[in-house]
């Protein structure tokens, strides 16, 4: 994959209306970070401050995932992250199936384009999205197929402060995954 693959799947999803949330976006939210990141993040979808920026987690939950990421000594500029779906579902409510089916392709493609080592899934919505499983407060700090990392959303570690420790261990995790089987995203 050449350089630009990255910005030119950017620049098509910022055009796409392949469902419906084109209709009532602001912008588009692709992902940010480097195409040779080792460790990818991905959320649920972008909220309102991400709307308007058009650059993913950049209002409190972002702010709360930067303050993670410091403490797990990890750097956020070194990480490439994305959500599910690339454009909000008015109200933040959750993506629907027929959104996220229709939004996957993207995502599966900027895995194949940046080829991580660690893939690190932000709550219910992307664990369920990827490897069809749910229960994020059992299966957070879990590693599967060397590969994915489930650990809570920033916005539910806002809503419940005692889980930052947590959360900030479970980052702390990325750190020593280095290889991993595509299996998933074949
Ligand atoms: S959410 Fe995904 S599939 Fe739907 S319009 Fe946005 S980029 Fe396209």
């Amino acid at each position: 994959m050449c350089s630009n693959d990255l910005r030119e799947l950017a620049s098509e999803i910022r055009r796409c209306e392949r469902c419906g949330l084109s209709q009532t976006r602001r912008n588009a939210v692709p992902g940010d970070g480097p195409e040779n990141a080792r460790i990818m993040m991905i959320g649920e979808a972008p909220g309102a401050a991400e709307d308007l920026a058009g650059r993913p987690f950049v209002g409190r939950a972002g702010a709360l995932l930067d303050r993670a990421l410091d403490l797990a000594g990890l750097d956020r500029g070194e990480i490439f992250i994305t959500n599910i779906v690339k454009c909000r579902p008015p109200g933040n409510r959750r993506p629907t199936e027929e959104e996220i089916r229709a939004c996957m392709p993207y995502l599966r493609k900027q895995i194949e384009i940046i080829r991580p080592s660690a893939i690190c899934l932000l709550g219910n919505v992307p664990a369920k999205a990827i490897l069809g499983v749910q229960g994020v407060t059992s299966l957070r700090g879990r590693i599967f197929d060397d590969l994915y990392l489930i650990t809570f959303h920033p916005a539910a570690v806002l809503r419940n402060m005692s889980r930052m420790e947590l959360f900030v261990s479970d980052l702390a995790k990325l750190k020593g995954m280095r290889s991993g089987s595509m299996a998933h995203m074949q």
